[in-house]
């Protein structure tokens, strides 16, 4: 079986870095993780070939050779998922489509004429869908509500990607977080109990990356990277020695929950492995906001005083802040320009909270 997986187009925002990448002379921030995660997944003896439009347009060449498509998609990139369906469609070649959009609102692919979805967690639901393959099956829909053991993921298939063109490596240690933002879809789609892999496991990856000759930055894509504290430690213990044995090839950025400033011996173990940079969902300093979102674990101590902290530990807070709160008083976002001033960040982002 030929497999060609193609990423679709991210439209121009806030968040896709056009003008920072042009500095840097790279064509997209990130990899699409997910998909080289698929091409591991499925059967070894399949060939694979990856386009990732962010990059490059899919050639006739590329068309021509694939018996399946294969597509992943977050919702900012419906319109293009669409499109390439439908190319792939008039090419008469089998349409599959995953990730975290097909998965949330799998009418839309589907009406658009895709083939097979292949939804939730690949770890279960591609073996599935290769499966209905044996079968002859030419159209089906597979879903789990088992969460898989990530720890028996499979490396993914960095080789398949253009590595000039990215600015960082993506890689996950774990799925899921504890708690229970209400705008939130990653507690929907990973659960609530952080899943991690081993840190062998992630060291392999890393180990890969090396040998492949990345040298660059590399985002630990987690929602949560803290999730589970017990055992990101337990990475990180190992992660200090590998950085120093391999003379500090990489350096990681990350996500977090603020209750990472209580952490003190999380924060200094980040700094050793060499993390530089960390992204804290502030979203907001009006507490009723945040109330009312059980954002609860902003609210516990001082918002200021918890971004001081990791500053004075070594990171360089990222924060972001959502603009569109049910009940959001007048000023909202004055409020926020007021407090990151305060709290001195570096770098703040806005998203507009949306139906
Ligand atoms: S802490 Fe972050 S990842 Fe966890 S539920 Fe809240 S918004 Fe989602």
């Amino acid at each position: 079986m030929r497999a060609l997986l193609i990423y679709p187009v991210f439209p121009p925002t806030f968040w896709s870095y056009e003008k920072i990448l042009e500095l840097v002379d790279r064509k997209v921030l990130l990899p699409p993780l997910g998909l080289i995660t698929v091409a591991a997944i499925l059967p070894q003896e399949w060939e694979f070939k990856l386009v990732d439009r962010n990059i490059r347009n899919v050639t006739e060449a590329e068309w021509e050779w694939a018996d399946l498509v294969i597509l992943s998609a977050m919702i900012v990139q419906k319109k293009d998922l669409i499109d390439q369906i439908h190319k792939a469609k008039r090419r008469g070649k089998i349409v599959a489509v995953g990730g975290p959009y097909p998965t949330s609102v799998p009418d839309d692919p589907q009406d658009a004429g895709a083939y097979f979805l292949i939804l939730d967690e690949g770890e279960i639901t591609l073996p599935m869908f290769v499966e209905a393959l044996q079968r002859g099956e030419t159209s089906g829909t597979f879903r789990t509500t088992e969460k898989p053991d990530v720890s028996q993921t499979p490396i993914p298939r960095y080789d398949l990607l253009e590595f000039d063109a990215y600015d960082s490596m993506s890689i996950q240690f774990s799925r899921g977080c504890p708690f229970q933002c209400e705008f939130c879809d990653i507690i929907v789609l990973y659960g609530r109990k952080p899943r991690t892999k081993t840190p062998a496991q992630l060291l392999k990856e890393l180990e890969y990356l090396y040998q492949l000759g990345w040298r660059r930055g590399v985002f630990m894509v987690d929602d949560n990277f803290i999730g589970n504290k017990r055992n990101v430690k337990l990475l990180l213990k190992e992660l200090k020695v590998w950085q120093a044995e391999h003379q500090y090839p990489f350096r990681f950025n990350t996500e977090a929950s603020v209750d990472l400033a209580a952490d003190q011996e999380l924060m200094d173990l980040m700094v050793e492995c060499n993390f530089d940079a960390v992204f804290l969902g502030i979203e907001t300093p009006d507490e009723e906001s945040l109330q009312l979102t059980k954002k609860f674990q902003n609210t516990r101590t001082s918002l200021t005083d918890t971004v001081d902290k990791i500053i004075r530990a070594g990171l360089r807070p990222m924060a972001g802040f959502i603009i569109g709160f049910d009940g959001e008083k007048k000023g909202a976002a004055s409020r926020i320009i007021k407090f990151v001033e305060e709290a001195a960040i570096p770098t703040a982002m806005f998203g507009m909270l949306q139906v």
